[in-house]
């Protein structure tokens, strides 16, 4: 099967992807793909992302090769250091270039569905730096277990709206977004990862691949050579991970590792292994890999992490794992804890929950001498330090 990591006119990576939106978000999602083709190429908006990028977010962001982890696997691994970042992660990258377009196109209020707080906190950022309004949905759950992010989106001046419904994470939070958004079609939604209608997909890849073309220029002057044998991020919705991969999708030497929540196990019903559970379905607007049950109902799912708990996956990974372009892996709970407080301990770093994820890979792969490997550290840990310390109080002989 060909690899297309670009969609077709539809939005259409391969089999996936596509825009399956009630009549009344046509107009506004037209409006949207109308206005992001045209601004994209435009030269003024263009020299605006990058300088904010760079003046307000701090980029490029370093490219730290790990004096631990490299020592301990005998090769040569690189952070991408996404946590870094202005709010903590990747995801300011994408809302800086979203609320760019929602100005153009004369918006006031933007519309955010957040699962760990990072995506609200970077909306929540970005309205109050450009002077609109923010609406943020974020599940009851979600808002329990990342109160900090909470805090953080009132004193930027957001208005956060609890989502109630089925297990009251990400999933309930974007429903509650799109309802929102049926019934005030004038705002501007703004989706935090590669996931939802067409343009949301490409657009969202679009913003974060700054990541990978920073990689490749960082690589070229740090080993001479601008490509890796691998390149390893965690896959919630999947943004950080496509801005990671985005300018390797071509190479095809280059090993791309997508890292899915297995929570309490893959097939232990308390996991998000999406491309391994899941089915081909709709969701939030695309036509994906999903997990759900034989009569089409969501199987919620489940991971110690806020971010990476979504019973979907953006349909550029759906195509890209199906066809084997990507390989998936899954990584336990118990597994992300461990390399979390593995970097925290001997690097001095103290990662997100999700990006832990990616670095507990390591211990799962035949890494050869000398291999040169990046490893996308999508955000920092502060936000998740009460699930940390749980796990320290219980498990501090061990650690
Ligand atoms: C939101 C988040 C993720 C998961 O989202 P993707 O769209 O899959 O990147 C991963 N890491 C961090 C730090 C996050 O905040």
């Amino acid at each position: 099967m060909k690899t297309s990591y670009k969609p077709d006119k539809l939005g259409f990576y391969g089999e996936y992807g596509g825009a399956f939106i009630p009549e009344l978000l046509k107009i506004p999602v037209q409006e949207l793909s109308a206005a992001f083709s045209y601004f994209k190429e435009d030269p003024s908006f263009i020299l605006e992302f990058e300088q904010l990028l760079k003046d307000y977010v701090g980029r490029p962001s370093p490219l730290y090769k790990s004096t631990h982890l490299s020592n301990r696997f005998q090769a040569n691994i690189y952070l991408k250091r996404e946590d870094l970042n202005h709010t903590g992660s990747h995801k300011i990258n994408n809302t800086i270039g979203q609320i760019l377009l929602a100005k153009r196109m004369g918006k006031t209020t933007i519309l955010a569905e957040t699962g760990a707080g990072q995506h609200g906190v970077a909306t929540a950022t970005v309205c109050a730096l450009t002077g609109l309004k923010c609406v943020v949905f974020m599940g009851e759950k979600d808002i329990e277990r990342q109160y900090p992010n909470v805090q953080r989106m009132r004193m930027l001046g957001a208005t956060v709206i609890p989502a109630t419904s089925g297990s009251k994470t990400l999933k309930d939070a974007t429903n509650e977004a799109i309802r929102h958004w049926i019934n005030h079609p004038d705002s501007y939604y703004l989706i935090g990862s590669v996931v939802g209608p067409h343009p949301y997909p490409e657009m969202v890849a679009h913003f974060q691949s700054v990541i990978s073309k920073e990689i490749k220029v960082q690589l070229t002057h740090a080993t001479g050579k601008e490509l890796p044998h691998r390149v390893i991020a965690c896959v919630g919705g999947g943004s950080n991970a496509a801005g990671a991969f985005y300018e390797f999708y071509e190479d095809e030497e280059v090993e791309l590792i997508a890292v899915e929540a297995a929570g309490e196990g893959v097939y232990s019903g308390l996991s998000a292994a999406t491309s391994i559970l899941g089915s081909d379905g709709v969701i939030h607007g695309s036509l994906t890999l999903l997990m759900q049950d034989r009569d089409g109902q969501i199987i919620e799912p489940h991971s110690i992490s806020a971010g990476l708990d979504y019973p979907g996956i953006g349909p550029l990974h759906a195509h890209t794992i199906r066809s084997g372009r990507t390989k998936a892996c899954p990584i336990t709970d118990d597994e992300a804890l461990r390399a979390a407080f593995e970097l925290s301990r001997n690097e001095g770093v103290i990662p997100a929950l999700e990006s832990a994820h990616a670095l507990a890979v390591l211990e799962k792969l035949t890494i050869q001498p000398n291999e040169v490997i990046v490893i996308n550290l999508s955000g920092r840990g502060d936000k998740d330090m009460q699930t940390y310390l749980e796990y320290f109080t219980k498990n501090h002989e061990s650690i």
